[in-house]
């Protein structure tokens, strides 16, 4: 029997890396028509047979960049080997050049600061030199990202993960996109029967899930309670998804010869990032209703809370046609950042800092961000509302998930009528209310999830007390290795303290007083949020009309957070809260699909007689 071997021709490769007078590295794009082109790799070229390497740098920048090279020292060399072919690489600093870097025909150059490479789509073969710059400037080109995660029960690191690299979140979305048309063509029924068997599959693995969320958060009930939720919405989507998006054809009105039809293009690949406060059911939260419409889904948790990510993983294994277009990863701004660069829509939940930053990458790749941020939910409390049972309704929407809620109620503007009736009720109300230490199944008020978030109440606490407020319930943090706050009551606040201005996300209810309706009208209108409220009157009606002078995306008449219970009516947040179609109703599901028409000539297409100015008749 006769072998061949495999020969693969051995090639020698010059690179520069040419620095900018603020430090920035050059890089360039690989050509149209080359292996692996549109990828970011350093200048250079290949030596020739009789070249020496200096020779071939100083050759190749000049063809390619138009750049002469004066000075130039040796720094490192790799090997990489591709199928046909073992190159080998040299990389050197260029220490003096002149001219203007220009790139050849098709070819685009960018300055990349050697902290940033590690986000450019750089070729493998030009890793270790990314590596090594980031040792010779100093910065952190280290793509690991190992965590190390707290337990808000006990204070102490329990638990290490490693997110993956920017290049690997390439890697992971190219896989998702590669296998997104075969579930969108699938069809809805497929769809809905797919996540009918993976809901099974979740039922299945109750226990685990809960009890990793249960340590993410140090709570219990409301672990129990995401985990239901998260079936919930698997079962609402999948009843509401296949009864919508149905548009009827027309025909126009300026052309009755031409008809027209739509259909629903799904984005191929959406991206969900997600925050702490409820870890579970904001990573799906999108995620479902953007999977029934054909997209496939990354999803991006939070690295503060990511020990349920691991049990939730089995599920989705033990389904494999979901989990071809389902992919979950825990990481910090890094992994969020790749996310965006490489997927086709963005669903962000988390603070305005964040989303500002996202919505601007997002910008940058040209995708559509669907932002939910942060609030600063107040409530209107009229005379007729009895001052008791809006003690019981406020401290409930106060303190739940320990105030760690974006709608979570964190002002009260109350009628000064009732104010002290109301202020009295609550005080007492607050002060039986249990933290849950040391059983996790027992009192009401869980810790703070994520460590600095205590001290930003704790300063807030202080601003105010500082500023002439009052305690009436509550105030202290308390220690016991993890952090807890019992429900405080705060009264004789203003404007002009944090707690009424900035998100508290903690269980601290102030409450102020306020003589005329329009008084009440404008402090709850006085924020840069405007995600949701709520009004306390004597009727429905009173409520409501007040309801339409409030600047937010939804209001509970006489109730509060009432958005936290349900998803089925759409909502929008107004101003900082977020951007974006809702994520609530149906709305929820059409922003993952764009429409595409189709306009059908049925008559005679019309020539080019249509354009004559000869015989045209004269506007008037
Ligand atoms: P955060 O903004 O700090 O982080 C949110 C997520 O963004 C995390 O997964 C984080 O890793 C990631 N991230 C950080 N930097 C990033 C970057 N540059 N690019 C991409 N991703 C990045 O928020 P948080 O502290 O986790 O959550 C609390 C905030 O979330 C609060 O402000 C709260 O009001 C808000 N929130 C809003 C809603 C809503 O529906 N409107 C719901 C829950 C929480």
């Amino acid at each position: 029997m006769t072998r061949f071997a495999v020969t693969r021709l051995p090639v020698r490769v010059v690179a520069a890396a040419l620095f900018d007078a603020r430090g920035r590295v050059l890089i360039a794009d690989r050509p149209p028509g080359k292996h692996m082109a549109g990828r970011w790799e350093f200048p250079g070229g290949k030596v020739g047979a009789q070249e020496d390497e200096r020779a071939a740098l100083e050759r190749e920048l000049t063809e390619e960049l138009g750049i002469k090279v004066i000075a130039a020292r040796p720094f490192m060399t790799s090997a990489h080997r591709y199928p046909d072919r073992d190159v080998e690489l040299s990389l050197w600093l260029v220490e003096d050049w002149r001219g203007d870097p220009r790139p050849l025909d098709g070819q685009q150059i960018a300055w990349a600061a050697p902290g940033e490479l590690g986000d450019w789509d750089i070729l493998e073969a030009d890793e270790p030199f990314v590596r090594a710059l980031g040792a010779l400037t100093g910065t952190d080109m280290s793509t690991d990202q190992n965590f190390d995660v707290r337990n808000p029960r006990s204070g102490e690191v329990d638990f290490h993960f490693t997110a993956p690299t920017t290049a690997e979140i390439g890697r992971i979305a190219a896989a998702l996109r590669h296998q997104q048309p075969v579930w969108r063509d699938a069809g809805i029924a497929h769809r809905v029967a797919v996540m009918q068997r993976w809901k099974a599959t979740l039922e299945s693995h109750k226990e685990e899930i809960v009890a990793a969320l249960s340590q993410d958060t140090g709570r219990h009930v409301i672990a129990v309670g995401e985990f239901g939720s998260m079936l919930g919405a698997i079962d609402r989507w999948c009843r509401l998804a296949p009864t919508l998006g149905a548009q009827p054809d027309g025909r126009s009105e300026a052309w009755p010869g031409v008809a027209y039809g739509y259909t629903l293009v799904p984005y191929p690949l959406v991206g969900a990032i997600s925050p702490w406060n409820f870890p579970l059911i904001l990573a799906f939260i999108d995620a479902i209703p953007a999977l029934l419409a054909g997209c496939a889904v990354l999803v991006k948790p939070s690295e503060v809370t990511p020990r349920w990510v691991a049990p939730v993983q089995r599920t989705i294994d033990a389904v494999p046609e979901l989990a071809a277009v389902l992919a979950v990863r825990p990481g910090g701004r890094e992994t969020g950042e790749a996310l965006v660069a490489n997927v086709d829509a963005v669903c962000f939940t988390g603070s305005v800092k964040t989303g500002r930053l996202v919505g601007v990458n997002a910008a940058q790749h040209f995708i559509p961000a669907f932002l939910e941020l942060g609030g600063k939910d107040p409530v209107i409390i009229t005379a007729d509302f009895d001052p008791e049972r809006a003690a019981d309704i406020v401290l409930r929407a106060a303190i739940t998930a320990s105030g760690q809620a974006c709608q979570s109620l964190e002002r009260v503007y109350i009628d000064r009528r009732i104010h002290d009736a109301f202020v009295a009720a609550l005080a007492d109300k607050a002060r039986a209310i249990d933290i849950n230490w040391p059983d996790i199944h027992s009192g009401y008020v869980g810790p703070f999830i994520f460590a600095p978030q205590a001290r930003v109440v704790e300063a807030q606490i202080r601003d105010a007390l500082a500023k002439g407020a009052r305690v009436l319930a509550g105030g202290e943090i308390e220690n016991h290795g993890g952090e807890w706050l019992r429900p405080t009551v705060l009264v004789d606040v203003t404007h002009d303290m944090q707690v009424m201005t900035e998100e508290t996300f903690g269980p601290v209810i102030p409450v102020m007083a306020y003589d005329t309706l329009e008084e009440a009208i404008a402090l709850a209108n006085d924020s840069i949020y405007g995600l949701s409220a709520a009004v306390l009157a004597g009727s429905l009606a009173e409520a409501e009309a007040i309801a339409h002078r409030i600047e937010a995306g939804a209001v509970s008449l006489n109730d509060c957070s009432l958005t936290a219970m349900m998803h089925e009516a759409e909502k929008n947040s107004f101003k900082l809260s977020g951007l974006g179609g809702s994520r609530m109703g149906p709305a929820g599901y059409m922003r993952f699909f764009r429409t595409k028409a189709l306009l059908r000539q049925t008559g005679t297409p019309a020539t080019v007689a249509v354009l004559a100015e000869q015989g045209a008749a004269p506007a008037r």
